[in-house]
This record gives C-alpha cells, structure tokens and sequence, in this order.
C-alpha cells in the first residue's frame, strides 16, 4: 500500500468551519449536546461524508456511523468522538477527533483505496454531560452501562428531555444503540492537561484511565432574614457549602501524585440578597490512578461533609451517581499508534487519561485505544483551547496510519 499523507490545511479550516457553528465571543465554542447548534455541526459533518461514498446509520440516541465498506467480510475498524462542547468549550475538544477520522475517510477515497476491513467513522450524542447527566451518554448507552429507556428520560435544566430534543431536531435513527460488529475503536483527542507539551513529545498512547467519582451534593440549612438572625443561630447552606469545596480541593491537593479533585458546578437557593441561603447544590469529583485511592478520597470527602453538617446543624445530602474507569486500553490497538507514530518519527508517551472519553465507553465493549495530541498550556474547556495545525496534523497521520496498520 502506497505512504498516504493527510492534507493539514484541509483538517484545519474544517476545525475553523466547524467552529463557526456556536462560536464564543471569546473565540471557543457553545455547541450543547441535542441543541439546534448541535444538530447543525451534524448536518455539516454529513454534507462533507456525501461526497465519501458512506453509509450513514444513526442509533435511536443519535449516535451516527459512516461507515466506508472493506473488502472482506471482518469486523470494521472504527474511530471518532464528540461534535458537542461544554458553554465555555474549544474548537478541539471531541470536534478533533470526529475530524481526524473525516480526513481518514477523505485521503482514502481521494488514493481509491479500500481497505480489507470496514471502516466507520463515528460522531458520539452528548459526550459532555453538561446539557444531559451523565458524561459519555451516547457511548454509556452504546456499551450497555446505561439503558437507552433510562438516558431518554433524563432532563435538562430547562425540563426538556433526551427523547424531545433528540424529536425537535430529528436526530434519532432507527437502530437501538449496542455493540457494533468492530475490531477496534480508536479516538484522537487532546490531551487537556500540559503533559505533552511540557514533555516535548508529540503523540500520547493512552493506556487506560483512572478511576473517576462523581457526586452530587445537596446542603440543607435554614432560611432567615440576613439581618436580624444571630450568627449563632442560623444555617447556611453556602457558608457551609464553601466549606465544603475548599475540603474536597484538600483531598485532591492530599492524593498527589496521581490524585485529583474538583466541585465544578454549583446553585444556591434563595440566591437573593438579604437572604440567608437555605439550599446548596454542588456537583463534585475526585479521581485518581489508584481505585482503592480514589475511594478512600469518596471516604475522606463524606467525612468531611458529615463534619461539617454535624457542627454546622444543617444537613449534607451526598449522591454517589456514577463512576468510570479504571478502564485499560486494548494493547494491540494502543500498539498500532505507538508504532505508526514511531514509523513516521514522532516521539510518543504512555499515558493515562484523568478525564471521561467516548473510548472509555467503548472500551467496555470492544478493544478500544486512544491517542492524545498536545494542549497548548494544557488548557481545555475554555474558549483559550488550542492545538496547533502541526499537532492536529500529526494526530490525523498517526490516526491514518494505525488505521491502515489495523484494516489492510
Ligand atoms: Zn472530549
């Protein structure tokens, strides 16, 4: 098979095309998962698979598969990510990695190769978990850690459902998402944190994941007038809840190396001035390499709310809701980056993933591998994100010719 070469300008006004839809004012992007913005990036991602000569098939969550036919009768090889963002999200994050795959499908028909395997590129429904709880959802369902019943009835802060913004915008297809007949999944992603770059390598193997918890935490106290009420007497939820974000930051601080925590996200009732908040609502995590750490840091952070509730008088509801990881990729596959970045002399780096990705998911029901490219100054979900064309260049190579490695 002739050295196929992937063309960077083209992969980089896609990445600039596909930013237009939901653009920042900071220059990121807001594309929510199921959103009209949503199903615009993936109208535009089906218009430039029309000219590719793939079968499109979506699952009944949205997951969508252009799938390119091999050859011969095997299991296809697959690759993609996520076309949603978090609100303050970049033009990077998931939007690489369905890309990089589009370039493997273009540079292929251009070269009137087919390869012995199916192909499919994949473009996953809702990897984020912002708009919709849990993260990973279309991949969750895929690979059975989530019924397909259970993720359509799942609301957003507005009270819209998966089932009816999946109908609004005609995004449900007729199969019911599950395994798929696939040899591998492969996703190129970011890195997200400043590894690589600080490093000087140019490609990430990841090996696997670390152990992620996550938790919603409700705060309970007393409503009262921010005035008259004695300090002595009264409950508050925020006080207690700041309280509280500052003890889950020690207990990532605390499981260094290797650990990490956060409390992401948070709502306060009544949210009014002159008011004594009487309702806290935290979303938190801790993660780390270790599971058996990672669960004394689910044990050290209910002691610390549980001391904060007794001492304060107020109460500290704390729902445990789901977990990933630890999760270790397919050797083989991971074996077929390493070794297309080796052939194409990039350096490279073992490496696990401290965040949530579609391939974790997958992983679950196929041999799975990721490979990461460089975060400039490791920032990701910020509208600051930023690969350079070198970098997603790279990544798309290596992604091509693993892909070759695997389907030939
Ligand atoms: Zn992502």
């Amino acid at each position: 098979m002739p050295e196929l070469s992937v063309n960077p300008q083209r992969l980089w006004s896609d990445h600039m095309r596909m930013a237009e839809i939901g653009p920042s004012p900071e220059g990121g992007s807001n594309r929510p998962a199921l959103s009209a913005l949503d199903a615009e990036a993936r109208a535009m991602l089906a218009a430039w698979c029309e000219p590719l000569a793939l079968a499109e098939e979506r699952d009944a969550l949205g997951n969508t598969f252009y799938r390119r036919a091999g050859r011969d009768a095997r299991p296809a090889i697959a690759f993609g990510s996520h076309l949603d963002t978090v609100p303050t999200g970049g033009r990077f994050d998931g939007v690489s990695g369905v890309l990089a795959g589009l370039e493997v499908m273009r540079v292929l028909h251009q070269a009137r190769i087919t390869t012995s395997a199916p192909l499919e590129l994949v473009n996953w429904t809702n990897e984020e978990g912002t708009r919709f709880r849990p993260a990973m959802m279309g991949s969750r369902v895929h690979a059975g850690d989530m019924t397909l019943q259970q993720a359509l009835a799942v609301r957003d802060d507005a009270g819209t459902s998966v089932a009816e913004a999946l109908a609004e915008h005609r995004l449900a297809g007729p199969n019911p998402p599950g395994p798929r007949d696939w040899a591998a999944f492969l996703e190129l992603h970011i890195e997200q944190g400043p590894v690589l770059e600080t490093t000087g390598r140019d490609i990430g193997i990841v090996t696997g994941t670390v152990q992620a918890r996550y938790f919603q935490i409700v705060v309970t106290g007393a409503p009262s007038h921010a005035g008259p009420m004695t300090m002595e007497r009264r409950r508050d939820s925020l006080a207690a809840a700041a309280e509280l974000v500052l003890a889950v930051e020690r207990i990532g601080i605390a499981g260094e190396p290797g650990g990490r925590s956060s409390t992401t996200w948070i709502t306060n009732s009544p949210n009014a001035r002159g008011a004594v908040a009487n309702i806290t609502r935290l979303h938190s995590d801790v993660r780390h390499e270790d599971p058996a750490r990672a669960a004394a840091m689910q044990a050290e952070l209910i002691a610390a709310a549980a001391e904060i509730a007794t001492r304060r008088q107020l109460a500290i509801d704390i729902d445990p809701y789901t977990t990933f990881g630890p999760v270790r990729f397919d050797t083989a596959a991971a074996a077929a980056l390493r070794d297309a970045a080796a052939a194409r002399q990039m350096t490279t780096r073992d490496m696990l993933a401290v965040a949530g990705h579609d391939a974790v998911m997958a992983a679950l029901v196929c041999p799975a591998a990721m490979l990461f490219i460089p975060s400039v100054g490791g920032i990701s979900h910020n509208p600051g994100e930023y690969s350079t064309p070198q970098h997603v260049a790279n990544g798309a190579q290596v992604l091509l010719d693993a892909v070759l490695r695997l389907a030939a």
